[in-house]
């Protein structure tokens, strides 16, 4: 197998495990169905997400103007509190904005070996608890847009995280904790006008990752420094591929990098 194709985060579907796959413009490719196997990746050259041009990607696979001038790249993104289309005013573009900001939100607990909150829109559960790579979720309070669920998350971060430790999550499954437990004893500190949001009953939920094998320690590939790389693909979680060697791939880091990707049995 060898495929030349623009990366983009990995789709992926809820299973036991969890299904993901790398969407290619010509082909999609199972990547649970690589487990095993060994994989050359090579970097060929940069295509931005936004502009299509070739040049250098500087973050969420975006060229450094469109990373600074891309509705899709605003501040508000990383920190929902920020939002201000419920206010019909702009960042960078008011529809935009109005259509992403502007629906349900959840605000959500998550174990990923570490305990965070986190926003999202509605229609992105389960995946963005994908893409982190939380083993258990369970959903907080529903809000009608982001600015909203912004607040209660900066509200629950006086006492918990809004980060995952990505070398915590890669290096280990999560222990079970009691997230429902927890909920209960952090609703006071959500501000009263916003308390009707929250939401009672919820199942924790659990996920799990086609992983075989954790890596001891975790030392990041990175196609900038080292343009190509062979490994035995041993796992997957959040948006990494788990290789031998303690070696992790940050998919999502390598978004608007075209890669040449083979594999041997
Ligand atoms: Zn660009």
């Amino acid at each position: 197998m060898q495929i030349t194709g623009l990366l983009t985060k990995m789709h992926a579907e809820m299973g036991s495990p969890i299904q993901y796959c790398l969407n290619f413009k010509e082909e999609t490719l199972s990547v649970n169905q690589l487990l095993g196997k060994k994989l050359t990746i090579e970097f060929s050259h940069y295509q931005c997400l936004a502009c299509e041009r070739e040049k250098e990607i500087f973050a969420m696979g975006y060229c450094k103007n469109c990373y600074f001038t891309s509705p899709y790249a605003g501040a508000w993104i990383v920190r929902p509190e920020l939002s201000t289309a419920h206010l019909g005013k702009a960042d960078r573009d008011l529809a935009v904005e109005t259509q992403m900001q502007l629906q349900p939100h959840i605000v959500y607990l998550a174990n990923s070996g570490g305990i965070k909150v986190g926003v999202t829109r509605k229609t992105e559960i389960p995946t963005r608890w994908i893409d982190q790579g939380a083993e258990y979720a369970l959903c907080l309070a529903e809000t009608t847009n982001r600015y909203e669920a912004g607040l209660i998350e900066v509200a629950l971060k006086q006492h918990l995280s809004d980060k995952t430790n990505y070398r915590k999550m890669l290096r280990q499954p999560a222990p079970f904790e009691d997230l429902a437990t927890l909920k209960e004893n952090i609703l006071h500190l959500i501000p009263q006008d916003l308390q009707p949001y929250i939401l009672e009953d919820q199942p924790i939920h659990h996920l799990e990752y086609p992983v075989n094998h954790y890596p001891q320690k975790v030392n990041t590939l990175n196609l900038k420094k080292i343009p190509r790389f062979e490994g035995t693909l041993l796992g997957i979680k959040g948006q990494y591929l788990i290789f031998d060697d303690n070696r992790v791939f940050n998919v999502r880091s390598h978004e608007g990098f075209v890669i040449r990707i083979s594999s041997f049995l």
